[in-house]
């Protein structure tokens, strides 16, 4: 770490979590709960609490999964929405952060580039950046908790496509939407087939002439109701917090069904999901054209429609779909390697994210750089040999936030464990070096594909498995014991007589 060291000790605290966004603020309702004498921060590198629920500003960004799975088990999610807007879903993040007094511990502006594990000394040494003011600073922590998301903030995926700097009109990323930026009565062309795409075209049909949404492959589009007519009776007749588990239990069953239905019965899943896109489109529509993906369902995340509202927009003919390969960009538009030519004033690039794992944060454990591709997932909390650090990466089949409350759970149970035995280090060790790895995120998406030799990966058996089931999980992470045969505690007091008894056997 290259930072000067100064004469003042750095401050130190308990625990220091990366990222001020949904797992962040969890981690730290969780972590007080569980351990109210625990001292923490939480460093956000950003100026607003949030993360993916106040970067992106485009038309019409929303959540896919329900609130009351995306959302905390123990703060109700009572408005009348059950997919709900970036703003409703950030009001409600804040209000639990002030709820919980955890906004007086977010430090924003504070963006950590590196950390340091010292064995002696039993504790992090965080290289971090004031971001408003550039001034660097040393903080120290005896344990590590990285909820930074998986993607780059300062920059969205663009593919390199041919004749760009010939057109003439505006190319706008979602992820850098210019605020207030008018699109009214304008051509728009939305290049992509994930979430982001079907959320734009039927945002953008009131106000512009006409929108295109442009694939290049399908996916698989699911209308579904936006407001949940059990959510709403059982709010009329039971406390808000009952109403809300309730919902909860209902949605995490039928995420969980939805999934192992796709999984088992992939030809009749996929026979399912053309019937309720073309009942929802008009008579002869070229359904298989447009959403018939090459792929079984859930092989890439499914995408969900509310109120079928993308079906509306080309329904109404203000939206249409296009799938073909983009072979330029010309002066007025794009041109398709069909000949095809689509005129444009606004090219919209929904071509997806970059991945960065921890945040771009890079790790040492005693002075040795950690390379993420050689660590092994443990329980999908924590990585082989890298001690007192855990990371938040949650489900891309349900809703990413129910892995993440099982997590810190988990997380709060092993400070329990160790607490009570008085160890300072506890570390997940790979007996098996030659365990079979894959990825630690395991998942078709072109974004995944992009980046798989700089993520971490996982093992073909549990622990070292990134379970993918509730289920599964809730055994794992909530009813097994801490302690496992992989992972080594040690107390920095044990540490130092054993590094001091190997130095006299040297000598
Ligand atoms: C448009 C969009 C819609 C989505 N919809 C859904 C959905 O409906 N359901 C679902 O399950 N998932 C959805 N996802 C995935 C979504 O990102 C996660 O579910 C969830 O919001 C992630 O929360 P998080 O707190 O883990 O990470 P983030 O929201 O990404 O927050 C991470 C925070 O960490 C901060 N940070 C990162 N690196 C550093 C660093 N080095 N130092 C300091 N701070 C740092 C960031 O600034 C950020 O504030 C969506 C993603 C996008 C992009």
């Amino acid at each position: 770490m290259s930072s000067p060291r100064t004469a003042v000790p750095p401050e130190h605290v308990d625990v220091l979590i990366v990222g001020a966004g949904i797992s962040g603020i969890g981690a730290a309702c969780s972590l007080q709960r569980e351990h109210p004498s625990k001292s923490y921060a939480i460093l956000e590198a950003r100026g607003a609490t949030g993360g993916t629920w106040d970067l992106f500003r485009y038309p019409g960004i929303r959540s896919d999964s329900d609130l009351h799975t995306f959302g905390y088990a123990f703060k109700p999610w009572t408005s009348e929405k059950s997919i709900a807007g970036a703003d409703a879903i950030l009001a409600y993040l804040r209000e639990t952060a002030a709820e919980h007094g955890i906004d007086r511990k977010i430090r924003l502006h504070h963006k950590v580039h590196g950390a340091a594990w010292s064995s002696a000394e039993a504790r992090w040494v965080l290289d971090v950046e004031r971001t408003d003011t550039g001034e660097r600073m040393q903080l120290t922590c005896r344990w590590l908790f990285c909820a930074s998301g998986y993607y780059r903030y300062d920059q969205g995926f663009t593919p390199r496509f041919e004749g760009t700097e010939r057109f003439q009109g505006r190319v706008i990323h979602p992820q850098h939407w210019p605020e207030g930026f008018d699109y009214s009565d304008k051509r728009v062309v939305v290049i992509g087939s994930g979430a982001t795409a079907v959320t734009l075209v039927p945002a953008m049909v009131d106000e512009a002439a006409h929108v295109t949404m442009l694939q290049r492959t399908p996916s698989y589009i699911l209308p579904t109701p936006s407001e949940d007519w059990l959510a709403k009776f059982l709010r009329m007749v039971l406390p808000k917090g009952w109403a809300h588990a309730l919902m909860r239990r209902k949605n995490i069953a039928v995420q969980r069904y939805l999934w192992r239905f796709c999984q088992r019965y992939p030809r009749a899943a996929r026979r399912l999901i053309r019937f309720l896109n073309a009942r929802e489109l008009p008579k002869g529509y070229p359904v298989d054209e447009h959403f018939n993906p090459p792929y079984a369902p859930w092989a890439q995340r499914l995408c969900v429609v509310p109120d079928a509202d993308l079906f509306k927009a080309i329904s109404s003919g203000r939206a249409s779909m296009v799938t073909g390969h983009i072979d330029t960009f010309t002066e007025k538009g794009l041109r398709l390697k069909s000949g095809r030519e689509l005129e444009a004033d606004i090219i919209v690039t929904a071509t997806g994210l970059n991945i960065l794992a921890l945040g771009g944060i890079a790790l040492t454990v005693d002075g040795a750089p950690v390379h993420l591709p050689d660590t092994v997932a443990f329980k999908g909390l924590m990585l082989s040999g890298v001690p007192n650090f855990s990371l938040a990466v949650g489900y891309t089949n349900a809703s990413w936030t129910l892995k993440i409350g099982l997590l810190c759970e988990h997380f709060c149970r092993l400070l329990s464990h160790m607490d009570a035995h008085g160890y300072t280090r506890c570390s997940p060790e790979l007996s098996d070096p030659a365990m079979p790895t894959r990825p630690l995120l395991d998942f078709d998406a072109g974004y995944v594909q992009r980046s798989l030799d700089t993520l971490p990966r996982q093992g073909d058996q549990a622990p070292w498995r990134m379970s993918m089931d509730y289920l599964e999980d809730i055994r794992m992470l909530r009813e097994d014991p801490v302690e496992d045969p992989n992972l080594r505690f040690s107390s920095h007091v044990q540490q130092a007589a054993a590094s001091a008894s190997s130095v006299r056997a040297a000598g």
